[in-house]
């Protein structure tokens, strides 16, 4: 189906600001957004605030951030002109309109149960082996308004509603399985249900793409349509991402499971992958993964690729399960298709961070070679620190496989080669840097029959302290040739034996 065959769509993402922003969260948004993209349609972001008891401070900022950096920008939202539409403690007026609606046309009515009233029906109905629900007991007490008063649905009495998931077909709820529920709490807010559903028609929203804890709460709002008589979007309930199945698999101990459990959780976070460096368009195209498929083998895409491809039955019934190692790999793969120069933009505030007195930062040609030095090496963006480090750092420690390499008897013949070869040069280009390496290794192989592995070994960890890491020829040019010397030298002194 072309874009031009498709009715264009208006979905929204609906967050409740209730916490940290969760990836899970945003392939929920991710998806809507998608939908409302591929069919030329709108997206809508809309803030769920009606909890007031759960609100925490500066989360809406945090996902607003995390949805711009993703790059689902919102055709409306809380900074559109009529932006307080789209804050639901801002439009409270409109719910308590549609609750009188649905009082005077007696499909709601109130209720002064007390929480320990509620809490007795519910220790019987479970003592009688019943879910608990509510007895609605106030439906045929017609009460008028007071305070402590909550206002209720009345949902049908028997038989079943009929929910219509896109996704999933039509699933039937028995109506018996739900109280009659709050439309409007005692403080003057609406609950979800009546919120979501006054808004959803309100920004004429044609699917609703959410998350399938949702999906027990449908018949309720489907009901609630049929009662002002409004036609209900069409509904998409997606699949959990799980952050567990995967990895119960494999064996921890206690004290290694929290530490990678934190570790893993903290992943969950849209701020800590920017902080570690993932790039948005690699996490874009990993969550778009997670429960959606291009038909084709194709794996690595832009969002505009995601875009043109995305539709609704290719995405998947089947929990997605929130696998880093994947993530790193998209990663990795969108790296790659950076040039230098991007690579170099993107990298150069965490080396600026990390070596503050580097005057090599402001050589723009030296950073570029030093990102297509390291790129390789870079999982994400902040591993730049550590890959890059022998740039601008003599070593200080040296690994396990350096400091062999540093004992061998070719080291103190490959060093001192080197040293003497190098010229009477500020720096070396990357031509004289691999003609200067291959004499050495030449002249030692022919004196002393040394293999390249143990000339270019000793040498590597001397001018690094590693036994891997950036090609070695671009190591020696994007050091200075006093540099080279110095680090030459200490290593030949046994420094780094101490
Ligand atoms: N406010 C709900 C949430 O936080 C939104 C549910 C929905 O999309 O209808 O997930």
């Amino acid at each position: 189906m072309s874009q031009s065959d498709l009715t264009p769509a208006r979905t929204r993402y609906a967050p409740s600001p209730t916490g940290r922003t969760h990836l899970g969260n945003l392939r929920t948004a991710l998806f809507a957004w998608l939908w409302a993209r591929h069919t030329g349609g709108q997206f809508i972001l809309r803030i769920e605030d009606t909890d007031r008891e759960r609100l925490v401070a500066g989360a809406q900022e945090e996902l607003m951030d995390a949805l711009r950096w993703l790059g689902l920008l919102w055709d409306e939202g809380p900074d559109s002109p009529d932006g307080a539409r789209y804050v639901q403690s801002r439009n409270l007026a409109r719910y308590h309109e549609v609750v009188a609606q649905l009082l005077a046309a007696g499909r709601a009515y109130y209720c002064d149960c007390s929480p320990e009233r509620l809490e007795i029906v519910r220790r019987a109905q479970r003592a009688r082996g019943q879910k608990p629900r509510y007895d609605n007991y106030c439906r045929t007490r017609a009460l008028s308004a007071a305070e402590h008063c909550v206002v209720r649905f009345a949902m049908p009495e028997g038989g079943e509603t009929a929910v219509h998931d896109l996704l999933r077909g039509t699933i039937r709820f028995p109506n018996a399985d739900h109280g009659d529920p709050i439309i409007l709490k005692s403080d003057g807010y609406p609950t979800y249900h009546l919120a979501s559903v006054v808004d959803d028609h309100d920004m004429r929203v044609t699917h609703v793409i959410r998350a399938d804890e949702w999906l027990p709460s449908t018949p309720i709002h489907v009901n609630l349509y049929a009662a002002l008589s409004w036609q209900p979007p069409q509904f998409v309930h997606l699949p959990l991402v799980t952050d567990r199945e995967r990895r119960k698999i494999k064996k921890r101990s206690d004290a290694q499971q929290a530490a990678e459990d934190a570790e893993y959780a903290e992943l969950l976070h849209v701020a800590t992958l920017r902080q570690r460096g993932y790039l948005p368009q690699a996490v874009f195209n990993f969550l778009a993964f997670l429960g959606w498929h291009p038909g084709s083998t194709e794996e690595v895409m832009t969002p505009e690729e995601i875009v043109a491809r995305f539709t609704l039955d290719r995405l998947s019934t089947s929990p997605a399960v929130f696998d880093v190692d994947r993530l790193n790999w998209f990663n990795q793969q969108h790296l790659k298709r950076l040039s230098n120069a991007e690579l170099n933009a993107l990298i150069a505030p965490y080396l600026r961070a990390a070596y503050p007195e580097a005057v090599q930062l402001t050589d723009a040609a030296w950073c570029e070679a030093l990102s297509a030095a390291i790129r390789d090496e870079l999982v994400t963006l902040s591993d730049a620190v550590e890959a890059a480090r022998f740039a601008f750092e003599a070593p200080r420690t040296f690994s396990p496989e350096a400091l062999t390499a540093l004992q061998s008897e070719a080291a103190s013949l490959a060093l001192s080669a080197l040293s003497a070869a190098l010229p009477d040069a500020l720096r070396l280009t990357h031509a004289e840097a691999e003609q200067l390496l291959r004499r050495v290794r030449d002249q030692l192989k022919q004196s002393h029959n040394l293999s390249g592995k143990q000339v270019l070994l000793p040498i590597r960890a001397a001018l690094t302290g590693k036994s891997g890491g950036a090609h070695l020829v671009d190591i020696l040019a994007l050091l200075s040739v006093p540099e080279l010397h110095e680090r030459l030298q200490r290593a030949m002194l046994g420094a780094p034996a101490i």
